[in-house]
This record gives C-alpha cells, structure tokens and sequence, in this order.
C-alpha cells in the first residue's frame, strides 16, 4: 500500500488522530485510498509525533537506572515474589504502607519493575543531578585506608579464653 504515483486532484484537510488537520491527498488513481485516508485519521501528525517522541524520551531519561532504583526506595521496603504455574513470576513491593504489584519473567527484572513502579507511585525521579552533587566533605577527607587488619595470629589470645575455670 505505497502511496500512488499519479495526478492529485484533491487535497481536502483531513483530521489526523492528533486533532490536527493535515492534507490528505486524492489521487487519480488510487486503489487503496480508503485504507490511506483511515491510516491517516489513525495515525498523529508528524509534529505531534516528533512531539511525542521526545516526551517518551524525556519520560525514559527520568526513570531510575538499576542501582539507583534500589537506593531511592525507603527504609522498610519490603519484596514478596512468588512462582507461578507457568514459570513466570508475580510480585510486590510494600514501602511506606504502599503496595504496588507486577508480573514479570524472573524475579530480576520484577524486582526492578516493582522498585520503579513504586518510585512512579510516588513520584519519585531519576535524580538529574546524579554524579554531580556537591560533596558534603572535602574529598581529601575521605579515608582511604583499607579496613582494619584482625590482630596478628601470634598473639593466640584465644587459647588462654577458652581455657574456663572449673566450678570448684
Ligand atoms: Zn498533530
């Protein structure tokens, strides 16, 4: 269902799902004109689609990424995940007396659906200034030696502890 090639003999405005008008063109020749003129009332405008677009994308740039998701969700956040029949899983998430429910493949992807589901609930958002925050300390602050080392074996202080004195 190409559009034909051919002389137009109308050009009359046409309603597209957007609510726009747009010109819809009658050609001579054209077979499939009714299928056109219906995909073309189905469909946006291409401004209106552009338009779109670019709020799907804005939308997908203010979802969580992975890590991020799990750290935005509150303290007592609580998982129940559960395996179906047919080996798909089923899930919520409780937090903050809340409860959103998901179905997913794996209880990875569910955990994250359900994490991002509930930040949506919340309208909470990718932070926009991740990674550029400032810093509440200097970084030369910042300890970096390693965790403290266990003592040393040669001290053996446990030999002398488990030796307990016997109850007279
Ligand atoms: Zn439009």
């Amino acid at each position: 269902m190409g559009v034909p090639t051919g002389e137009v003999v109308a050009r009359p405005m046409v309603a597209r799902a957007c609510g726009c008008l747009r010109e819809f063109q009658h050609y001579a020749v054209d077979r499939y004109r009714a299928q056109r003129l219906a995909k073309f009332q189905k469909t946006r405008c291409e401004v209106c689609v552009a338009k779109l677009n670019d709020e799907q994308r804005q939308a997908a740039a203010t979802v969580p990424k992975k890590g991020e998701a799990f750290k935005l969700l509150p303290e007592g956040a609580q998982y129940a995940l559960t395996r179906e029949a047919d080996a798909s899983w089923t899930g919520t998430l409780t937090a903050n007396g809340q409860t959103v429910a998901a179905d997913g493949d794996g209880p990875h992807g569910l955990t994250l659906a359900l994490a991002r589901a509930w930040l949506s609930a919340n309208g909470i958002t990718a932070s926009e200034e991740a990674g550029e925050k400032p810093a509440a300390s200097t970084p030369t602050a910042v300890s970096k030696h390693p965790a403290p080392k266990p003592p040393p074996p040669a001290a053996k202080p446990s030999l002398i502890a488990t030796q307990k004195p016997k109850p007279e």
